[in-house]
């Protein structure tokens, strides 16, 4: 039976682990909150009294924690999983992190004798309690199969997207240009909103036409066209200003260690950033919409 060690079990990590207990793995979680760990514990996982305590029978660790601080200070050090765990295991780490903490901890693990991936995930809360993630990984074509059947049994799509730190990579490429489609799905309704044209027919039009993309047609910005999207409920989250704006400032920092122009990734989180300074962070992302359509000129010109 597959031993796994479970660290970080919030809102992402407490349902994937609970699918890796459904699949049959034996599952010790740790966690900051002993309430995620009693959750974990409910559902038939264990929870570990301490990392030493739950790297003992582990040949897997696997961490969903919130960003590369928390990922470096859990890995690296004496009294880090990689010291300490059992020789040759393997680690997937499934926080979305920089490319440049992702890309050092897996040097570290694999010089230690080690296997490691970087597995960011899409596909949100919803996902990953219904074990319909998608796995963007990097690391080893060996490490990505021995992977596989855990990875599988949190989530339905597993794309390897090239070595260490290309989970990574893909993960805020795609992040960025959902950002910016955002913003420009949501100034469009707004616009239309101005010049007095029905934000169905809007859509009706730009869902078949060149103006086509996911933030329309399955996470419309304005309450109506598309019955599931957040604009429908208040914009409850769904992914949080706050978390785009993290995804955003990541592609930023890349863009800068690496010179690539990303003018429009930028102005996207200085957008976001206006959105959280607001007091809007905590809402759906798609809310970008309600910040546009207020900052408008007072009298709509008709
Ligand atoms: P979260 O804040 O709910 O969970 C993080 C957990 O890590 C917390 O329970 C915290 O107590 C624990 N933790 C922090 N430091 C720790 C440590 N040193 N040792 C043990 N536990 C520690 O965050 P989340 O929403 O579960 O997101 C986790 C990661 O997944 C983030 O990197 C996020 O960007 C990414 N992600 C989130 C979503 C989403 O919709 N929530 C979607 C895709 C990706």
């Amino acid at each position: 039976m597959t031993t796994v060690a479970f660290i970080g079990l919030g809102n992402m990590g407490r349902p994937m682990a609970l699918n890796l207990v459904r699949a049959g793995m034996s599952v010790a979680g740790l966690d900051r909150a002993p309430a995620a760990m009693a959750e974990l514990a409910a559902g038939g996982g264990r929870a570990a009294a301490d990392l030493a305590d739950a790297l003992a029978a582990a040949d897997v660790v696997v961490t969903m924690l919130p960003a590369g601080a928390q990922v470096r200070s859990v890995y690296l050090g004496a009294d880090g999983v990689i010291a300490r765990a059992r020789p040759n295991s393997l680690f997937i780490d499934c926080s979305t992190i920089d490319v440049d903490t992702a890309r050092a901890v897996a040097a570290a693990a694999e010089a230690a004798g080690h296997a490691m991936l970087d597995a960011p995930v899409s596909g949100g809360t919803g996902g990953a309690a219904a074990g319909t993630l998608t796995f963007m990984v990097g690391g080893s074509d060996a490490a990505v199969e021995r992977a596989r059947a855990i990875l599988q049994a949190m989530g339905k799509t597993v794309v390897h997207t090239g070595g260490p730190g290309a989970g990574q990579a893909a993960k805020i490429c795609n992040n960025m240009l959902l950002g910016i489609s955002m913003i420009g799905v949501a100034e469009a309704f707004a616009l239309a909103d101005r010049l007095g044209l029905d934000r169905q027919k809007l859509f009706d039009v730009s869902s078949t036409s060149s103006g086509q993309c996911w933030s329309l047609t399955t996470y419309c910005p304005v309450p109506g066209p598309v019955p599931t999207s957040p604009a429908n409920r208040g914009y409850a989250p769904g992914f949080t200003a706050a978390m785009m704006l993290k995804d955003l400032a990541l592609a930023q920092s890349a863009a800068l260690s690496t010179g690539a122009s990303t003018p429009l990734g930028a102005l996207a989180a200085q957008i976001y950033q206006l959105m959280a300074s607001a007091g809007q962070g905590e809402q759906d992302f798609s809310a970008v919409f309600e910040l546009l359509a207020k900052t408008g000129a007072s009298q709509p010109q008709r």
